[in-house]
């Protein structure tokens, strides 16, 4: 079977990886010059963490993960309102979560590839065709290539998708706000913040910082906002956005690249995942958001999902049923992100201090069980149990 993949990030790579261990012929075409390695920071949990495991890849990711010890909700004025312990949340998910940077997890899944996987970068389809038996894609470098079927992993505004399945307004559904990140270099704050994970919370909008495995700290923001226009100035318009919330804000705004990584949070929702020899995964297929906090996890269980189908069936059949395993998951996920997007930056006050006071609950014996509860369902896997 020869596959050619659209994207070298966390779907693309753990899709690549599966099927040139079934003894694929694996193509992957990325659009970016080299490697990626910026990126935010991610708790890495549940399907993602089950495929890690069978990967063989979850020591390295140990070795890379960061050593956060609590998330601490502040005011603007850096007085404490508010937080959970990492230990008491990883000790309720039976400690099978990590805290990685983006870019650290798909360096992993980079390096654990098998070299028989043609990675080319700077490289991106322009266009796609079906053909008896497969599809042929055009790539940006003017050459064709011929595969018994294409993976678009290409991300939230997957080129793939339009190519294939139509216009991004169809199937994109903003959850009405804009996030920023960047890492930035503070001795004197990661100090100060000294391991801890701190978000600064008022009405509409969050910003904070989450310490790194190697001493950078990784900035996070988030915003009410219902334009789906993206600023022309994302660093003029973040230090705009977040003024008037206090001196650590400041800070974190004072590092702010020209450049940082800016979009609007929003969903993937589609009737259908293919069509033809053109199959989607990842967020180019679901995206549940950063609301959902399980967009990795669900890239890879999506992916592994995928493969194991197209080993064990011809594509057709492999595709229906990758489908009907995923979407169930899928569904459950996207519906939980829109509810917590609600909890995470809320537009009103009350709302901050009731998600502060529940947030320490997982702290206490009575507040674990109730907290259990929720956090083992928001970690069911879409992988069977071995
Ligand atoms: C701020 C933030 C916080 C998050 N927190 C979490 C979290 O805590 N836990 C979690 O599990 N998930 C989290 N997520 C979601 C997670 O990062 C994504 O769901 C995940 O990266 C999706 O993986 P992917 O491989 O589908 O897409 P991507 O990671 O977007 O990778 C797509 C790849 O395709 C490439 N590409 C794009 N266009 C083209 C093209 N035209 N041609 C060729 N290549 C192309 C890109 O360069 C990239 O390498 C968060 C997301 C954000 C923004």
């Amino acid at each position: 079977m020869k596959v050619l993949i659209c994207g070298a990030g966390i779907a693309g790579l753990t899709l690549a990886w599966w099927l040139r261990r079934g003894g694929a012929e694996v193509t992957i075409v990325e659009r970016a010059p080299g490697p990626r390695s910026d990126g935010y920071m991610i708790d890495f949990f549940g399907s993602g963490y089950d495929v890690a495991e069978r990967m063989g890849v979850l020591g390295d990711l140990r070795e890379i993960a960061a050593d956060i010890s609590e998330l601490a909700y502040t005011d603007p004025r850096g007085r404490r309102t508010g937080g959970v312990r990492y230990a008491s949340a990883a000790a309720i998910l039976g400690g099978r979560v990590l805290s990685l940077m983006r870019g650290g997890l798909e360096s992993v899944l980079r390096s654990s590839l098998d070299p028989g996987v043609e990675v080319r970068y700077g490289t991106s389809v322009a266009a796609v065709r079906d053909v008896p038996g497969g599809v042929e894609a055009e790539l940006t470098d003017g050459t064709v290539s011929r595969a018994d079927l294409l993976a678009g992993a290409d991300g939230i505004h997957s080129v793939v998708r339009r190519l294939v399945f139509g216009p991004e307004e169809h199937y994109l559904r903003p959850l009405g706000y804009h996030t920023a990140s960047y890492l930035l270099r503070d001795a004197g704050l990661a100090e100060r913040t000294g391991g801890r994970a701190v978000l600064v919370s008022v009405p509409d909008r969050q910003a904070g910082i989450y310490p790194t495995r190697d001493g950078a700290l990784a900035a996070f923001l988030v915003h009410a906002c219902t334009d789906t226009a993206l600023p022309a100035d994302p660093r003029s318009e973040i230090t705009t956005r977040y003024r008037g919330m206090g001196a650590l804000t400041d800070r974190i705004l004072a590092h702010c690249p020209p450049d940082p990584y800016y979009d609007c949070v929003a969903q993937i929702r589609m009737p259908r995942w293919s069509r033809g020899r053109t199959v989607l995964i990842g967020d180019a297929a679901h995206a549940v958001s950063l609301m959902a906090g399980q967009g990795a996890s669900m890239a890879m269980g999506g992916a592994y999902t995928l493969a194991v189908e197209l080993l064990g069936a011809d594509a057709g059949a492999a595709l229906e049923r990758y489908e009907r395993r995923m979407r169930p998951f899928v569904l459950g996920k996207q519906d939980s992100g829109r509810t917590a997007a609600e909890w995470m930056v809320p537009h009103q006050a009350w709302r901050i201090a009731v998600r502060n006071r529940l947030a320490g609950l997982a702290g206490l014996p009575g507040g674990r069980a109730v907290m259990g509860r929720a956090f083992r369902r928001l970690s069911e896997s879409v992988i069977p149990a071995a």
